[in-house]
């Protein structure tokens, strides 16, 4: 990756040293015609009052000795004055190229950044996708060899297939999302009920909640409003309160609660689960990052869905950021501009 963007910075770099090489070239070649033309100015008018003096021997020498020495020193003076011209435009040549190098590499850093995370991406998901369906192919091949297989195997196979299927439409609903979010723009404006859309979000979770024994508790004072699109604002609460039973053992609570300020609502979802280790807080809201804690787990996922609700909650002009303590639990805070 650097290596192919090593070029483009380098050619970049050729650029703008050639716009700064034409400019300085310019500014040298009038900086030389004005100088040779005030020389040959003052050349000519102080040797002129000489040369109207009477005639006579001694008088014609000093003559030839002054109109001599006049173009010794006109030539001297030419070329002191191309000697600093070469040496300045020496220096502007080796410290505009060392500038436009550094220019150039400012200029494509952030490209080459997002190619790369785009290089990333497309690679994780090519593996999260590759994984199911080699899966499906290998059971089906094996199946499909075995001359015995009885009606019952070929079912477990076949439920054994629906299950990777069921993981491949996961994967290929949040990559749709993520894209979806990258390219289009959602209408922001709609005034949205935090208490209401909170009751939503948690009312969808609390199957999975029940079934662990956790208690949803909310403390979201009514009243409060911020401006946006309702659904997307929901999707990201429900990733949020969905992971806070995910990663939380049975018999905890998830406590879910708001706060307004003059300009911002806050909502805090608080577990009491297995918690994230500090080296890795800074990199839960990646596209396919899953900590340790869920892969030794083996808790469902991908890694996509705290990156959808970082990227729904920044297109609303609000941020998301989490604390933790491994083995204490984790809180994730969601602001938003007030209506
Ligand atoms: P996943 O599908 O793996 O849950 P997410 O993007 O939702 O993907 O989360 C990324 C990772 O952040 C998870 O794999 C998990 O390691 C960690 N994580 C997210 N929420 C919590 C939480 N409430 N408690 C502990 N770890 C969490």
């Amino acid at each position: 990756m650097n290596i192919t963007l090593h070029k483009p910075s380098t050619k970049l770099a050729g650029l703008y040293l050639g716009i700064i090489m034409t400019i300085s070239f310019f500014f040298s070649a009038t900086v030389y015609q004005l100088s040779m033309q005030e020389f040959t100015r003052g050349f000519n008018t102080a040797p002129g009052v000489i040369m109207q003096t009477p005639s006579g021997s001694l008088i014609t020498s000093l003559k030839d000795q002054l109109v001599a020495e006049r173009e010794r020193l006109y030539s001297e003076a030419q070329n002191r004055v191309l000697v600093r011209l070469i040496l300045t435009n020496s220096i502007i040549m080796i410290g505009g190229g060392f500038l436009s190098y550094y220019l150039a590499r400012r200029t494509l850093q952030p490209i080459e950044e997002a190619h790369e995370a785009q290089s990333r991406f497309t690679a994780d998901a090519s593996h999260e996708l590759r994984t199911p369906i080699a899966a499906m192919q290998s059971e089906t091949e094996v199946a499909l060899m075995d001359p015995k297989l009885t009606l019952k195997q070929a079912k477990q196979r076949l439920q054994s297939n629906l299950e990777e299927l069921g993981k491949l439409t996961a994967l290929s609903e949040g990559l749709l999302r993520l894209a979806q979010l990258d390219n289009t723009h959602a209408d922001y404006g709609q005034p949205v009920a935090i208490d209401t859309l909170i009751q939503q979000a948690v009312n969808r979770v609390l199957p999975a909640a029940e079934e662990k024994n956790i208690l949803l508790r909310t403390e979201i004072p009514e009243s409060m409003q911020v401006a946006g699109d309702e659904s997307s604002l929901r999707e990201a609460y429900i990733i949020l309160l969905d992971n806070a039973v995910k990663y939380s053992p049975e018999k905890t609570e998830v406590l879910i609660s708001a706060k307004q300020s003059p300009k911002h609502v806050t909502v805090r979802v608080q577990d009491h689960g297995i918690g994230i280790k500090a080296t890795e807080l800074p990199h839960i809201f990646e596209r396919f990052y899953r900590a340790d804690n869920a892969r030794s787990k083996q808790t469902k996922g991908y890694g996509l869905g705290l990156a959808i609700a970082h990227d729904i909650v920044t297109a609303h002009g609000g941020s998301i950021s989490a604390q933790s303590r491994p083995g204490q639990g984790s809180t994730f805070i969601v602001q938003l501009p007030k209506i």
